[in-house]
């Protein structure tokens, strides 16, 4: 899945509306220090689904948001979208009638995200599921940033084949085995307590 465009509204040091038009092939960010290099790869992994705020540099999710400089008063919202290519309809069912599909994340202080692909609000797991099908998760090795080809030689075989899972594109099996596993255990609940029920009634 291809990703085209990617546009920041007040996140991090992204105050002004930025969009980037992303190519075919490998990207790399060049810029002097302190440019909003790192910032802009946590944009890609925010709009993907990252719940953990520390993976963000951040004390709280809300920090995402513009914090303001001398010149320029904090915003109260951030939103990156992402668009991503669908032409070859390799997006999940739900969401696979569209070639383009626009993948925004928008965090307001103290309300939390709301996530939406092409403008209809979805869950904060749909869109994690739709970039881990297509191996570009929010955790994905298709993001190299500082420090990860360190991380990689240094790896435990357990964490190797995690990271070879990822680019086999089946992470997205783990969350939906997680799923699966927790429907089966509210169902085996259900059925113990119908037991119940039907003891008391014999
Ligand atoms: P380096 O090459 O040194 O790693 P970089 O280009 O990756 O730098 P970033 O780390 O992406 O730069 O950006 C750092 C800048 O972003 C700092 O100036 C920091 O103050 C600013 N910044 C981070 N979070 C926020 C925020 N919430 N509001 C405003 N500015 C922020």
């Amino acid at each position: 899945m291809q990703i085209t465009r990617l546009r920041l509204l007040g996140f991090k040091s992204f105050v002004e509306p930025t969009e980037l038009l992303i190519g075919p092939g490998l990207t790399g960010v060049v810029g002097p220090n302190g440019c909003g290099k790192s910032n802009l790869l946590e944009a890609l992994r925010w709009v993907m689904g990252e719940t953990s705020y520390k993976t963000m540099r951040a004390s709280a999710m809300d920090d995402v948001i513009f914090a303001g400089t001398d010149k320029r008063p904090a915003r109260n919202m951030a939103e990156v979208m992402v668009a991503v290519d669908n032409t070859k309809r390799t997006a999940p069912a739900a969401f696979n009638d569209a070639d383009v599909l626009e993948i925004s994340r928008r965090i307001q202080r103290e309300a939390g995200s709301v996530y939406k692909v092409n403008g209809k609000e979805v869950r904060a797991k749909d869109v994690q599921i739709l970039f881990a099908d297509a191996a570009t998760g929010a955790r994905s090795q298709a993001m190299v940033q500082q420090g990860t080809i360190g991380q990689l030689i240094n790896a435990k075989p357990q964490d190797r084949r995690r990271i070879l899972e990822d680019a086999a594109g089946i992470a997205g099996l783990y969350t939906r085995r997680h799923e699966a596993e927790l429907r089966l255990k509210a169902a085996e609940a259900n059925l113990e307590r119908l037991k119940d029920v039907l003891g008391q009634l014999g």
